[in-house]
């Protein structure tokens, strides 16, 4: 037995799997097993999203804005007072660096304390139409949705899915990773502890092909949240057209970092290694390809070598830690690929790229330089510890080519010119950008993807919106 939950969390109770099945958990910094979860099955699902469905129809959609507030303002309490447990138990699954993991779960509650404040000063509008008559609008609630998350940041994702859709007056099944299932469980625990109704928040872990799949398919889940790759998302758009399901997609990344010459060049190479590294570079925010202005290349390159050269790769337990191990031997293997690869292509490495000598799925964090605009490691999403490096020297050459990629997700401009900050942050294709600052995620403010890394946004009142149907309603004058 453990001190923490490991079955499925629907109406109210733990319970094993139907089928009594299980999902290993590996703790990816010992690469031993310490737990195994509950995996649902079909008629797990039916009897949640029922549940779910249920609970919208009988309970949530009709509390007043009051009560709900209150009770999403409990949770929030709740995962304060539960809030080492929760970080150690992040740490164990999936190798998160303690620090990081504690900073996770603080944000997690903070996105309840935010959402549930929001929930009385959410309103429609009275727009003028006509004679005489008079129109108003209503944000209803959709009814029971699904949330689909992934490994890297399980915590914070969940409830920034969760919080605004409960907030809006719908209920929840939430669907984590196989890889990370622990924190989602016992936050559907926490919920039920909070005294949300019976079924208003279900948590199933199961696998993604047919757990994920069938929540898309189910008649009754009528929008789906889902984070993770792009692959993923657009089979989940393609499953959710059969009914015209309503689908925010927030996908995979292949972020700019881009330094010009007038920036605080010093300061730009100190501090972009951890805007790539952070995570182990498991992280759609990623800034794996940097752009430099050829006349300071050289010096950006070795304060950035030199920078990560510090970073302290171990122990995700140990509060020092900043890198930990990657999730699995399987993403390992992905980020070896990559780097083997540049290597045959002739390219340099000017840090990292080695194992460490220790048991757990370490990778050192490596930095590659002298990469070509076609190298698929300049181009394609590597979510691991690895960058590349490559010089510039126009402006608008540099824009075509950090607009070629199909992904739009993020991004950091440094220079010290305001004329050229907002001229460069206005042409890139991209969701999320930070100016002279590698921060991409503020609970109040929109976060989420052009292009292929999404379809509409998490976070700030953007989401809120999101889980919300407008309906417009004239009366006649
Ligand atoms: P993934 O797409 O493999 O899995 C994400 C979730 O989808 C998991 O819960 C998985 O079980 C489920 N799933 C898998 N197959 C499914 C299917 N056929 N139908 C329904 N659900 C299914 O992604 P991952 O490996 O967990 O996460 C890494 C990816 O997520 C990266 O590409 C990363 O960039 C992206 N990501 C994006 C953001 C963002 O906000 N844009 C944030 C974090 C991660």
């Amino acid at each position: 037995m453990s001190d923490f939950p490991t079955e499925l969390f629907i109406n109210g109770e733990l319970r094993p799997s139907k089928s009594r099945k299980t999902i290993p958990q590996i703790n990816p910094a010992t690469e031993e097993q310490f737990c195994a979860v509950a995996a649902a099955t079909l008629e797990d699902l039916e009897d949640a999203v029922q549940g779910a469905q249920q609970a919208f129809v009988t309970q949530w959609r009709d509390l007043t804005p009051r009560k709900r507030t209150d009770l999403l303002f409990g949770l929030a309490a709740m995962i304060r007072k539960n809030s080492e447990s929760l970080a150690q138990l992040e740490c164990r699954n999936i190798g998160k660096p303690i620090a990081d993991a504690r900073d996770e779960v603080e944000l997690g509650a903070r996105v309840f304390e935010y959402y549930a404040g929001a929930i009385g000063k959410f309103f429609g509008q009275t727009i003028p139409v006509g004679r005489g008559g008079f129109d108003f609008t209503l944000r209803q609630p959709m009814g029971a949705v699904a949330a689909i998350v992934p490994w890297n940041f399980p915590f914070p994702i969940a409830c920034w899915k969760v919080a605004p859709a409960l907030a809006a007056g719908n209920t929840v099944v939430l669907k984590p990773a196989s890889q990370s299932p622990l924190t989602a469980i016992y936050l559907g625990k926490l919920a039920h502890e909070a005294g949300l109704p019976v079924g208003t928040l279900q948590v199933l872990p199961g696998s993604g092909g047919q757990i994920g799949d069938a929540l898309v398919k189910h008649a009754l889940i009528r929008k789906i949240s889902f984070t993770g790759s792009t692959v993923v998302g657009a089979h989940i758009m393609e499953l959710a057209a059969h009914d015209l399901k309503r689908v925010s997609l927030e996908l995979g990344g292949k972020s700019p970092n881009i330094i010009f010459a007038d920036s605080n060049v010093d300061e730009a190479a100190s501090s972009s290694p951890m805007s790539v590294f952070a995570n182990t570079g498991q992280d759609c925010c990623a800034r794996s390809r940097v752009f430099v202005e050829r006349s300071v290349y050289d010096r950006f390159v070795e304060g950035f070598v030199t920078a990560t050269k510090k970073l302290v790769v171990g122990d995700p337990t140990d509060d020092k830690t900043q890198i930990g191990p990657l999730v699995s031997s399987a993403q390992r293997e992905i980020s070896e690929k990559f780097i083997g690869e540049a290597q045959g292509q002739g390219r340099k490495i000017a840090c990292g790229g080695k194992r460490l000598n220790r048991k757990g799925y370490f990778l050192e964090p490596t930095v590659i330089l002298e990469v070509q605009p076609n190298d698929r490691v300049w181009r394609e999403e590597v979510f691991g510890p690895v960058v590349s490096i490559r010089p510039f020297e126009d402006e608008t050459k540099m824009l075509e080519e950090v607009n070629a990629s199909p992904y739009g997700l993020s991004g950091s401009i440094w220079t010290n010119n305001l004329q050229r900050a907002l001229r460069v942050a206005r042409a890139v294709e991209s969701g999320v950008l930070s100016i002279n600052s590698h921060s991409s995620v503020h609970l109040e403010a929109p976060f989420g993807g052009f292009k292929q890394s999404g379809i509409g946004r998490d976070l700030g009142m953007n989401a809120m919106e999101g889980y919300t149907e407008v309906k417009n309603v004239y009366i006649a004058g």
